[in-house]
């Protein structure tokens, strides 16, 4: 359809029918001017018909004149009208000279006329004067009447013979006229609905074209966004992959917060973003990590419930943190701008470790949720990661009941610190510490009550050491303390300060009746009773012994020259 009748081919077929049409009116008007000529002679023709016919009236009476009245004047005027009367008839010859039939009819006409001249110049030269008619005369009017039926029979079969052609031009000539009038008629409007229909066409063509170059432009450009998108989606699977391999790297907890925060300010440079940790005992979360500006101030140690993204277990997007909905750590934004966020939950081993919260300027949906999220997620697996890690560890080097460190860490951490103080040039003490009379206590209280007696020490214990000194418990009732860079006053000070602090504790349920333990402690210094580890604890071990065997609730040094010293 649209091959058959394209609107180039429609503009070809109006232009021959135009061109067609012209033609025709022009080879009609060339006919028509030829028939009009034709129509012209033909009245002429008749004209000089009639001319002739009133000539040789006017002859014929002149020449009667004559002969009733003897006139010269009708004589002469016979001659003048007979000589006009031949000139025409002769005219009359030579105009239908074309129309050979015609021709030899208007020669034939000329002999009638002729002939009959000659009968009236006869008559007219026989007559005698006074005497109107004689035999001879009769004789002539019967050829008189007989030349005038001749020529009057000619004349008319000459006009007849006009008419006839005058009609059938006339007819050629109207017919002519009719067709270049319905040609016209036909041709144009045709040739103009032709026009209009490919002008349609062509602008309906144009028209689709436009909404196809339109589309082409916007499918174009959908194209480019998605190439964009690729990109930028390769860029963050890159930047993810990259940060995970950092997590994975990590040796501690404080270390993925600071990884977290370098790498959310590189990936999402608008948002500014805190890092909330659960605390083991659950009742509240802690600020860990802080990054890019704030846009409202925010709880540093928010409750759990504060967090809609905890509560729901889903990632919590705040399309409009100044009048929608929004998590109640954080406070109402500063400024006027349109601020939004979005907090994502960290969970480890199916449960809610933390969350973290982007906040910044905007509206709606904030860009790169997906990849926040997914950013999160490795987050959550390494500080899965993590926390198990230092759970082992600590399961490793700590001891259950009392939360200090056990005596495998005691070994391991006393060469490492003897060897410290004494590339210092420090002294370093070590007091081994043993509950007084447990058995006795288990066997009184019960074995609970001997755990919780111990706990209420080795938590007395940690009041009273430095960051620096490693608490640990040795075995059962017994506590080793290792204090680096101390002398032995100090020591001796340190020892009696805890000595003093057990004696202090109180076990049991307050009101009821509570219980009470002592401690022996002995002190030994490095270097006064050795270099190694072993002989700094058999040193002190002796002081003990010796502490015990002065009757406990006391503090003993270690034999020799340290002794005298106290
Ligand atoms: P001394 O004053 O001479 O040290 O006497 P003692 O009774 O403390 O010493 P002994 O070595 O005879 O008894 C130690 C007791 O400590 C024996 C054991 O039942 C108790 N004990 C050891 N470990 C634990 C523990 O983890 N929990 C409880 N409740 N008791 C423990
Ligand atoms: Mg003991
Ligand atoms: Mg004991």
């Amino acid at each position: 359809m649209t091959s058959r009748f394209s609107p180039l081919r429609v503009f070809l077929a109006a232009t021959v029918i135009l061109v067609s049409l012209g033609l025709y009116v022009v080879a009609n008007a060339i006919q028509f001017a030829s028939d009009y000529r034709m129509v012209t002679h033909t009245y002429d023709v008749l004209r000089t018909l009639d001319h002739i016919e009133s000539l040789k009236h006017q002859a014929v009476a002149e020449s009667r004149g004559y002969l009733l009245a003897g006139r010269a004047d009708n004589r002469d005027n016979f001659w003048r009208i007979g000589g006009e009367l031949q000139r025409e008839a002769d005219l009359l010859a030579e105009r239908v000279v074309d129309n050979p039939p015609q021709h030899e009819r208007a020669v034939a006409l000329r002999r009638a006329l002729d002939a009959r001249l000659r009968l009236s110049v006869q008559a007219m030269q026989s007559r005698t004067p006074g005497e109107a008619a004689s035999g001879t005369a009769a004789t002539i009017v019967t050829a008189v009447r007989s030349g005038d039926a001749d020529v009057a029979r000619r004349l008319e079969q000459l006009r007849m013979a006009e008419n006839q052609l005058l009609s059938k031009r006339s007819a050629r000539a109207e017919r002519s006229a009719w067709l270049t009038l319905f040609a016209a008629g036909v041709g144009i409007p045709l040739s103009l609905m032709l026009i209009g229909y490919a002008q349609r066409r062509l602008a309906r063509e144009n028209r689709d074209r436009k909404v196809a170059e339109r589309a082409a432009s916007a499918s174009n450009t959908e194209l480019n966004a998605t190439v964009e998108q690729l990109a930028r989606l390769s860029d963050s699977m890159a930047a993810l992959s990259q940060y995970s391999g950092m997590l994975q790297g990590a040796s501690d907890a404080q270390e993925l917060y600071e990884i977290t925060a370098t790498t959310f300010r590189q990936l999402l440079p608008g948002m500014g973003g805190l890092l909330y940790v659960i605390r083991a005992s659950r009742d509240h979360a802690e600020l860990v990590a802080q990054w890019g500006g704030a846009v409202a101030p925010n709880d540093p140690a928010p409750a759990l419930q504060a967090c809609w993204s905890v509560r729901r277990h889903a990632p919590f997007a705040m399309e409009d943190l100044r009048h929608g909905l929004r998590c109640s750590h954080i406070g109402r934004p500063h400024g006027a701008e349109d601020v939004h966020g979005l907090c994502v939950p960290l969970s480890a081993h199916g449960e809610v470790v933390g969350w973290l919260s982007l906040q910044g300027e905007g509206r709606g949906r904030i860009p790169d949720e997906s990849l926040a999220i997914r950013l999160c997620e490795q987050l959550s697996l390494a500080l899965a990661n993590v926390r198990l890690r230092e759970s082992l560890r600590h399961q490793a080097v700590r001891d259950p009941l009392t939360g200090l460190f056990n005596r495998r860490y005691l070994e391991e951490s006393l060469a490492r610190e003897i060897a410290r103080c004494q590339r210092r040039g420090q002294p370093l003490a070590v007091l081994m510490l043993d509950v007084d009379h447990f058995k006795l206590f288990n066997d009184r209280h019960g074995h609970a009550m001997g755990d919780a007696a111990l706990s209420a020490f080795a938590r007395m214990l940690k009041t009273r050491c430095r960051p620096e000194d490693i608490a640990c418990r040795y075995g059962g009732e017994e506590f080793t303390l290792i204090l680096p860079e101390t002398d032995l006053a100090t020591a001796l000070e340190r020892a009696e300060d805890i000595r003093a602090g057990a004696a202090m504790l109180r076990i049991g349920d307050p009101g009821a009746s509570m219980l009470r333990i002592t401690v022996s402690i002995g002190v030994a210094l490095m270097p006064e009773h050795g270099d190694v580890g072993l002989e700094l604890m058999r040193a002190g071990d002796q002081a003990l012994y010796r502490a015990k065997h002065e009757g406990r609730d006391r503090v003993a040094v270690a034999d020799g020259r340290v002794a005298a010293a106290v």
